[in-house]
């Protein structure tokens, strides 16, 4: 079960008091998709994750806290017409809003992350193309994250692993292809091998929609 609470923030920009929905505790049961997105119930608690003030239109994980740059991005015309674009659901697009912020801050981890959260909510409500610029952004930061030397995961080889399915999952499979081609060698964590090498699969067939890790395993132990 999901149990949420609200909790009365105050803007770290315009100082406006709002409350929003917190997430107190929930729970995930089955597997993961190929990206990382969890399993029922934490899957349909993304409205949560992303808070936005309704006076000045500031999006952040947490409102009470911006880096120094954000007051200026959202005045800026990007970020306020991303706020009004209604090709994208409402709640990808504070997503990607958020993920400008985190950008701009040099946060490119959390611009990814961002931008993936977004796809996902595309995802939801069928706008595929939506999806599509989403994860090629997502790949974007990914790759400068990487270029600056940042930590993106836990395990070495698990944004090898996000990148693929990225790549794959925007129609990208050349890339993805060439992605595990220089990439796989240095890897040695049997799950992204085993996943990597379903993802191949995957790419041969141009299969591009979404598998969850459960599906990638259980296909290493039919093939034997
Ligand atoms: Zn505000």
């Amino acid at each position: 079960m999901t149990t949420v609470f609200q909790e009365r923030s105050s803007c770290a920009i315009c100082g406006n008091e709002k409350e929003f929905v917190k997430i107190y505790s929930t729970n995930s049961f089955g597997s993961p998709d190929l990206d990382t997105r969890p399993p029922e119930m934490m899957r349909s608690t993304m409205h949560a994750w992303v808070q936005q003030c309704p006076e000045c239109g500031y999006c952040a994980s947490d409102v009470v806290k911006a880096p120094p740059e954000a007051k200026k991005i959202i005045e800026d015309e990007k970020y306020k017409s991303q706020l009004k674009d209604e090709k994208y659901p409402k709640l990808a697009s504070l997503f990607i809003c958020m993920s400008i912020i985190e950008e701009q801050a040099g946060n490119y981890v959390n611009a990814m992350w961002a931008l993936i959260h977004a796809a996902w909510v595309c995802d939801d409500s069928e706008h595929p193309n939506e999806a599509k610029t989403c994860r090629n952004r997502a790949v974007e930061m990914l790759l400068t994250a990487e270029r600056y030397g940042k930590k993106l995961t836990k395990q070495k080889g698990s944004i090898t692993a996000i990148l693929v399915d990225l790549l794959r999952r925007s129609g990208r499979l050349e890339d993805a292809r060439e992605a595990i081609a220089q990439r796989r060698a240095e890897i040695s964590e049997k799950t992204i091998i085993t996943i990597l090498d379903f993802q191949s699969a995957l790419i041969k067939k141009g299969d591009v929609s979404c598998y969850t890790v459960s599906q990638a395993m259980k296909n290493k132990s039919e093939k034997k």
